[in-house]
């Protein structure tokens, strides 16, 4: 050991623990930044890795960084500053030491229905505390508006009643207003998709308790789309949300109690690649099941005619619709009690000439005159509800 090396050691003994912790306090003591950028990073991270579709500008604008969680419109701002409108980590402006302030609001266009959740954190608290924070809030908030809806307004089809601003037309007259299980029924006639697909943003952004159903039948349009649906949309109103390019980005609501195991940790929503992943590690045998089902289903077809004994009739491009309307439809039946279950869609919800006409109109290029998109979705659809524990067959959201 040199005489250097022991003289430190040497100091160091002496001064003993006191020196350490006078360090300490004098760090302490003088107040840490805080910059809203890494925080906005980490919140954006932090909700991503937690499955929530997630969108977010980048950049602070008028002083606020904003994101878009889901169906939550989120806000990161510094209190204090000279110039409200500066960027918030601008030291000319703001005090960098002051706590920047979270806020997130549901539902994301709060105007026409006012604020249905209103949460604010500070900057500081730990991420997963504010995820955790964020869903459970989001949960109440909409479970507190779903029990104050007034039923005004009945499905054109199946009758079933809704407030009427949750009841979309699926053509171009206004008056056939439908329930989002009818929208593929075969009395649909003349549609108009991309139409749809607009008045189904504008309210599930404005209304927090919109019916579950509407992500279904958003993700079986996404789906289905074939690539000249962005242009087709674009053209026709305001620019369209993201998941109708990408639909595992699609908000699918869960049931409000009694999450199968496989879904329990995602509560109260999750994006949809988020759901396909769950239910497909929970029960990586629904494909065969639905081949083998499938198979029962058409043998007669197959006899009759002489065509490949082992044909596949599973649409892997609404695989994901299937596993959202199989979700949807429990979520609506338990959060509607008194309203019909939704279950109906499986004795006429998927037609192939309607669901023809949807394709044609969004440009897909899959074959909805051959069996495949039908069976995918109608055999499918509850193969899948059964396999996460809800019953197709219940007329009540208690039986599921
Ligand atoms: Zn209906």
């Amino acid at each position: 050991m040199t005489r250097n090396r022991k003289k430190k050691l040497a100091i160091r003994a002496e001064a003993g623990d006191g020196s350490h912790a006078r360090a300490a306090r004098l760090h302490a003591s003088v107040p840490r930044e805080i910059l809203t950028a890494d925080i906005h990073d980490r919140l954006i991270s932090a909700f991503t890795a937690e499955g929530w579709p997630v969108e977010n500008d980048g950049f602070p604008e008028g002083g606020i960084w904003t994101g878009w969680l889901g169906p939550v419109w989120s806000m990161l701002t510094r209190p204090g500053g000279s110039d409200t409108e500066a960027d918030p980590d601008d030291p000319d402006y703001y005090d960098l030491t002051t706590v920047p302030e979270l806020t997130f609001i549901a539902p994301k266009s709060p105007i026409a229905n006012g604020e249905a959740m209103a949460l604010t954190l500070p900057g500081t608290t730990p991420l997963a505390d504010v995820v955790r924070a964020v869903g459970e809030e989001l949960g109440r908030a909409r479970a507190a508006k779903a029990g104050a809806l007034v039923t005004d307004a009945q499905c054109a089809l199946c009758g079933d009643r809704y407030p009427a601003a949750h009841l979309l037309p699926a053509t171009d007259r206004d008056h056939l207003a439908l329930c989002p299980f009818c929208v593929f029924d075969g009395d649909v006639l003349s549609v108009h998709p991309w139409r749809l697909a607009h008045l189904i943003d504008d309210l599930t952004d404005q209304d927090v308790a919109a019916p579950a159903g509407w992500s279904a039948v958003t993700a079986l349009l996404a789906c289905a789309a074939g690539p000249d649906f962005r242009e087709r949309l674009e053209s026709g109103g305001p620019v369209p949300l993201p998941h109708w390019f990408d639909p595992g980005q699609v908000w699918v609501w869960l049931p409000p109690d009694d999450l199968p195991t496989a879904l329990e940790c995602l509560a109260p929503g999750t994006s949809l690649d988020t759901l396909v992943s769950a239910v497909e590690a929970a029960h990586p045998d629904l494909r065969d099941r639905f081949r083998a089902e499938t198979a029962d289903t058409v043998e007669w077809d197959r006899e009759e005619d002489d065509g490949p004994k082992t044909r596949d009739y599973l649409v892997e491009q609404l695989w994901p619709a299937a596993i959202c309307y199989a979700v949807s439809a429990a979520t609506q039946l338990r959060e509607r009690p008194d309203g019909r279950s939704p279950w109906h869609l499986l004795d006429d919800g998927f037609e192939e000439g309607t669901l023809a006409e949807y394709f044609d109109e969004l440009g897909s290029t899959l074959d909805a005159d051959s069996l495949g998109p039908v069976l995918t979705l109608s055999i499918g659809v509850p193969l899948i509800a059964e396999a996460l524990g809800f019953d197709p067959n219940s007329l009540t959201g208690d039986a599921g």
